[in-house]
């Protein structure tokens, strides 16, 4: 029995005759479209960073977390020049759009800073919301610099390839410090105090320490690291 194939499928073959959309949509947004938007995007992400992390620090009552964020604070002010090298690479000027994820999980940061300062547990919850900022960051460089290489733009796909690798190494750091003391910490059974009584909070009440929480400790919003 012989197929008999729809007159559609039979056009196909007739090249003359496919589908012209792209053709015809001369506003169609191209894939270079979509890596300025996005590097936009993250321009305003790492501005916002900037003023967040020095609060975050000073947040923290752990000073190999405090040191960590600082040092990263460092590596920021260096992804906002790296992103204004990617614009001129476009020659485009720098400028940013609303990174709204970063502006939300900066304010939820915020809120959990205020809500658990005084607590052992404040420490633990300063890297986890660092860390959401960081696997943000991650994802978004990730794809920028495969965006850039699939545009063939060489100078920004190394700029965006070094600041991936920074915030990396930074969520390793953050992971690590979780580990060794503050996850810990939260529990009240770190250990990390031997080597340097300033290295986390233990200057608390021992039931403090054990996550007895004193009644009206540190409830206000704070929203302030946006
Ligand atoms: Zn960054
Ligand atoms: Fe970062």
């Amino acid at each position: 029995m012989a197929l008999i194939w729809p007159q559609a499928y039979c056009e196909r073959s007739d090249t003359t005759k496919l589908p012209t959309k792209i053709e015809q949509n001369t506003n169609m947004k191209t894939l270079k479209d979509l890596f300025l938007d996005e590097i936009a995007d993250m321009y305003d992400a790492e501005r916002r960073i900037v003023k967040a992390l020095p609060k975050l620090a000073k947040a923290a009552t752990c000073e190999k977390l405090k040191a960590a964020l600082l040092a990263h604070l460092k590596e920021t002010e260096g992804h906002v020049t790296k992103l204004e090298q990617v614009f001129q690479s476009l020659d485009q000027k720098a400028k940013g759009k609303t990174c709204k994820t970063t502006v939300a999980l900066l304010e939820e940061g915020g809120d959990i800073a205020a809500e658990f300062k005084g607590s052992p547990a404040l420490n633990a919850a300063l890297i986890s919301a660092a860390q959401k900022v960081e696997h943000h960051e991650i994802a978004s460089y990730g794809a920028l610099h495969e965006w850039a290489e699939l545009l063939g733009n060489s100078k920004a796909a190394g700029l965006l390839e070094e600041i991936l690798g920074e915030e990396k190494a930074a969520n390793a750091t953050l992971t690590e410090l979780a580990l060794k003391s503050s996850d810990k910490e939260a529990l009240g059974e770190c250990d990390c105090h031997n080597d340097s009584e300033k290295e986390c909070s233990d200057r608390q009440p021992a039931a403090v320490r054990r996550g007895i929480k004193p009644a009206g400790m540190n409830r206000k919003r704070a929203g302030a690291l946006v």
